[in-house]
């Protein structure tokens, strides 16, 4: 049997199970490689995975072509002249099956369509993708989605045929062929010719559906993901789910409402930002003012010690402070509680050499197993309490501080 004639998937890709006899078991580091007189395991290679399934109840660890035959990895070695029984996964061999015709078909309109010829395919598990040399819009997109699924519909019978290279010549064979002995093509009746050794479905009904899934720039090349057979019908399904659950989300009747509906959310929501904003500053300024016409103006620079229950607006009055610091050369000594927890700022303008705000700061929390620290000019820090006596021991700390600034 010569080596064409051992690789059965390509006459029949629907084989699943087969009996063979073992021709030679050689030792490998990942495992024994076992040759057969003739296999249904296709071996990995041309952006195909290789199939999964049993020699014997061994399970086949990798499959892929050397030197001309095809070695299958078992973890345990066979006796050359053994008769074993191949067994491959049948769902993934489907799955490879529908991936690869639909990349066929993808392939030959876009080029068609297009004239953005495919420059390399892949099949993962569960979904394949394309690299292109030209982008492509959402609207092209679905408008190939649709012309691939015409192509499943039509039930087009595929056929698989070796020939010679000037055989392969004469005949309009869409893409590149890469030099063999012999050239497998790939025919899609009146629809593509494509060189390829992979593993297709007898007609493209048996594809079931076609979903182009995602976009991706990679490498300056144009990438398209997309799904076939069931993953692409489990794909819908979920695609439905996640379409309703937005519908419903932004109250869209039908999918039709969705870009208006999100385009109205997205317009309130920009407008209750610039509310927001509005609403925002017209606080901060009255916070401002409100601080600032407490201040303590017996010493040289304007005083500001208070203790504000507020404690989840510590980032607003912290800003506010380094604009009073900052405009009015205020010292501004803040202490904001909330909930069981206090919150500490201290700042003054530099160029003064004390109060050390940082040392007073880092003292206070010492006393009440808080954490916080800083520089002489600006200190922040944090109690987990909110207690009578904390807040006459901080009373304290403010006044002392402030005695320290007025001299
Ligand atoms: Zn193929």
């Amino acid at each position: 049997m010569n080596v064409l004639e051992k690789r059965r998937f390509d006459a029949d890709p629907y084989l699943a199970e087969l009996d063979a006899v073992v021709e030679s078991c050689q030792p490998r580091p990942e495992g024994y490689a076992i040759v057969l007189d003739q296999t249904i395991f296709f071996p990995r290679g041309g952006g195909q995975n290789c199939d999964g399934g049993t020699v014997d109840g061994l399970e086949v660890l990798d499959c892929f072509a050397e030197n001309d035959e095809i070695l299958h990895i078992l973890p345990r070695p066979l006796s050359p002249g053994q008769r074993v029984r191949l067994a491959i996964c049948m769902e993934n061999r489907m799955s490879h099956m529908q991936h690869h015709l639909a990349q066929h078909i993808l392939s030959a309109l876009l080029t068609r369509l297009y004239q953005n010829d495919t420059q390399s395919a892949h099949m993962e598990e569960g979904y394949g993708h394309i690299e292109l040399p030209r982008t492509m819009t959402p609207d092209q997109l679905e408008a190939l989605e649709r012309a691939a699924n015409d192509v499943v519909a039509r039930d087009l019978p595929v056929h698989t045929a070796y020939y010679t290279p000037e055989e392969a010549a004469r005949i309009p064979v869409r893409g590149r062929i890469t030099p063999h002995a012999s050239i497998r093509l790939v025919e899609i009746e009146g629809f593509d010719i494509n060189a390829c050794g992979g593993t297709h479905c007898r007609s493209t009904g048996g594809i079931g559906a076609i979903v182009l899934t995602g976009t991706k720039a990679v490498r300056g090349q144009f990438r398209i993901y997309f799904k076939a057979g069931q993953a692409a019908l489990d794909e819908q399904a979920r695609r439905t789910g996640l379409l309703l659950s937005a519908q419903q989300a932004l109250g869209a009747e039908t999918g039709d409402q969705l870009p208006l509906a999100a385009e109205e959310t997205a317009r309130r929501l920009r407008e209750a930002e610039a509310r927001l904003q509005a609403l925002t500053e017209r606080l901060d300024a009255a916070d401002y003012d409100r601080l600032l016409a407490s201040a303590d103006r017996t010493g040289s620079q304007p005083c500001i010690a208070r203790i504000l229950e507020c404690c989840e607006d510590t980032k607003h009055f912290k800003a506010i402070a380094e604009q009073l610091v900052k405009n009015e050369k205020a010292v501004v000594l803040l202490a904001l509680t909330g909930g069981d927890r206090t919150a500490l700022l201290l700042m003054r303008p530099k160029g003064q050499k004390t109060p050390d705000l940082g040392a007073a700061l880092r003292t206070l929390t010492g006393r009440w197993d808080g954490k916080g620290g800083g520089s002489p000019v600006m200190a922040q820090g944090q109690i987990d309490l909110v207690s009578d006596a904390l807040l006459d021991d901080i009373r304290q700390t403010f006044s002392d501080l402030s005695a320290q600034c007025r001299t």
